[in-house]
């Protein structure tokens, strides 16, 4: 499978990790839209949100009991802004689940 998160989960393409564990990999985006953009991916593919069910979706909430501790490693003190685009419609282009963390400023606000 070409996927360039499982290339980054494992070791073969290099990444800017901020956090690992065994279910969990986060890394900071190659083209970054604020100050902090960070990605936060489950280790074993999933193509997106449209594929969780009651197997995997304890993923879902290891991954957001680990954004808070990430925010606040990464001093986001003041919010940001968690984002998932989901197939072509909602603007994925990576087809691995990903969480976006976007802080470090007042980010714009905007609904498609
Ligand atoms: P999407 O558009 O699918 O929601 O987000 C994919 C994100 O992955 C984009 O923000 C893009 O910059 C980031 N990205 C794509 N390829 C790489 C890569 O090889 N390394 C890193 N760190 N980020 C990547
Ligand atoms: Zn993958």
């Amino acid at each position: 499978m070409d996927c360039v998160f499982c290339g980054i989960i494992d070791g073969n393409i290099p990444s800017d990790k901020v956090y690992e564990d065994e279910e969990v990999l986060a890394f900071r985006d190659i083209n970054p839209e604020a100050p902090v953009h960070i990605l936060v991916v489950p280790k074993t593919h999933v193509n997106s949100c449209n594929c969780i069910n009651e197997v995997n979706s304890y993923l879902i909430s290891k991954i957001f009991e680990i954004i808070p501790v990430i925010a606040k490693k990464e001093g986001l003190t003041n919010g940001y802004r968690v984002i998932t685009n989901v197939g072509e419609d909602g603007g994925q282009s990576v087809e691995h689940l990903h969480f976006h963390i976007l802080g470090g400023k007042k980010l714009p606000v905007h609904f498609g």
